[in-house]
């Protein structure tokens, strides 16, 4: 019988300084063996997660509003996910699905076919991380359309392969050094209503788009336009209403594969299924990634059978593609959020904490929107009086949460957002607690 995971009690406690003696210990060891260029958002070093704690090295438990970065969005260690994973891994860890397939991989791609935006027959890849699942799409685009251009937004966040970096819309740290690019990748602007001209909306923003990929590329050269419903590194961008119709309407008339690059977004997270729902229209291709497997590596394109299945054979996959392990919890993760409807706690989460922030902003200047859907959300920071991005007092928030045992991460183009991910299983008394911190936090910018 599989063993139930570790209980880790759901409170928060601060025993040490934070990062405590065994988190800095362990952080000169590394610097010893681990590359300087792999980066931690926090000096906090895990020991175990359950739910939406992780316990540290030192034995304090912090919050998680970051969920791994959208990941452990069923909670961390899900008993679930673990009784899954215990039961594949006795059976069998790898065959390799290109040599000796197996069932769950099928099954997999059935759940996908289930869940993912659209009615339409959809067949779908297994990789193994979102970069690999857009580059993926791109291969499935080119190859469907015979065209080479690509379209990718403005602050948009694809990836770190060669070809993902190209469709990453910011250059420190993702692209720095890094080039030469791949070619053939156009960059269009986005729907960033905090800062579009006053009363933009999502139409005339996709007209924006529109008119600079036919001048400058042209629709006959169009393979894809690749965008976030919601972009998540570039800020929790959250588009006009209008902006993905639009857009929609455009790329059918063109022959111009529409993917949704739902790696960050998908998943119950925004309180739909995906984030796409919430625009109303149904995309080509969907790649998956982050929250698919409840903390194991697992990535997917799911799309229109007829596109999916234009490329010869054998031309896509790869070793540990859909393997059996990350397989078996992506099934149990998707299972759970179907019974226990995480995308309504996901809108549960929304209100509780939007009423909460709101509020402070009134009393914050620096807070120039609090905007997202469902628990994605996030909270921009500028100097009072302008839409100047202020990074450092995003950088003093996390760091006056994490001392008080509350983990949030940042984003945005400037650095100057605070984004919220919390697992969608986190109870309503902890979450209010993490509020309580991040609220203090947050009216320190104006004292
Ligand atoms: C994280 C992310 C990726 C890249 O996923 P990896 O698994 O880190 O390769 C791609 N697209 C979006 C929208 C993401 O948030």
């Amino acid at each position: 019988m599989p063993t139930q995971s570790v209980a880790v009690e759901q409170s928060r406690s601060v025993l040490t300084a934070i990062p405590g003696p065994a988190s800095r210990a362990l952080a000169e060891r590394r610097r010893t063996v681990v590359s300087a260029a792999v980066g931690s958002s926090v000096p906090v070093w895990a020991a175990r997660a359950g739910g939406a704690i992780v316990e540290d090295v030192d034995g304090n438990r912090l919050i998680d509003l970051g969920a791994g970065i959208a990941v452990t969005s069923v909670g961390a260690s899900h008993p679930a996910v673990v009784a899954a994973v215990q039961e594949q891994v006795a059976a069998f860890t790898h065959t390799c699905f290109m040599v000796t397939p197996y069932e769950s991989y099928v099954a997999v791609a059935e759940a996908l076919s289930r869940v993912t935006p659209g009615e339409h027959e959809k067949h779908s890849v297994l990789v193994n991380s979102g970069a690999e699942a857009v580059e993926n799409a791109v291969k499935i685009a080119r190859r469907a359309t015979g065209r080479p251009a690509v379209l990718v937004l403005d602050h948009a966040y694809h990836g770190r392969t060669n070809l993902t970096m190209a469709m990453t819309a910011k250059a420190m740290p993702y692209k720095t050094g890094f080039g030469p690019f791949a070619g053939e990748i156009y960059r269009v602007p986005a729907s960033y209503p905090l800062r579009d001209p006053a009363g933009m909306t999502g139409e005339q923003a996709a007209r924006r788009l529109i008119e600079v990929a036919e001048r400058q590329v042209g629709t006959d050269q169009i393979a894809a336009l690749v965008a976030e419903p919601i972009l998540g590194e570039g800020g929790f961008l959250v588009p006009a209403p209008g902006f993905w119709t639009t857009l929609r309407e455009w790329t059918t008339a063109h022959g111009i594969v529409l993917v949704a690059d739902e790696v960050q977004s998908g998943f119950a997270r925004t309180g739909a299924m995906f984030a796409i729902e919430h625009e109303g229209v149904v995309p080509d291709l969907v790649t998956t990634a982050k929250g698919i497997g409840g903390g194991m590596p697992l990535a997917a394109v799911t799309g229109r059978a007829d596109l999916m299945d234009v490329v010869h054979g054998g031309g896509l996959g790869g070793t540990f593609g859909g393997n059996p392990v990350a397989c078996a919890a992506a099934l149990a993760t998707i299972d759970v959020y179907e019974r226990e409807d995480l995308p309504a706690a996901a809108r549960a989460i929304e209100a509780q904490v939007t009423a909460r922030l709101r509020e402070v902003a009134t009393r914050v200047p620096a807070i120039a929107e609090v905007r997202g859907r469902g628990a994605m959300l996030a909270i921009e920071l500028v100097r009072p009086g302008t839409l100047e991005p202020d990074k450092a007092a995003a950088a003093a928030v996390a760091a006056a949460c994490l001392a008080q045992g509350v983990l949030v991460l940042t984003c945005g183009s400037w650095g100057n957002v605070i984004r919220l991910l919390p697992p969608l299983v986190i109870e309503p008394a902890l979450l209010d607690d993490a509020l309580d911190v991040l609220s203090a936090a947050l009216e320190g910018l104006a004292g």
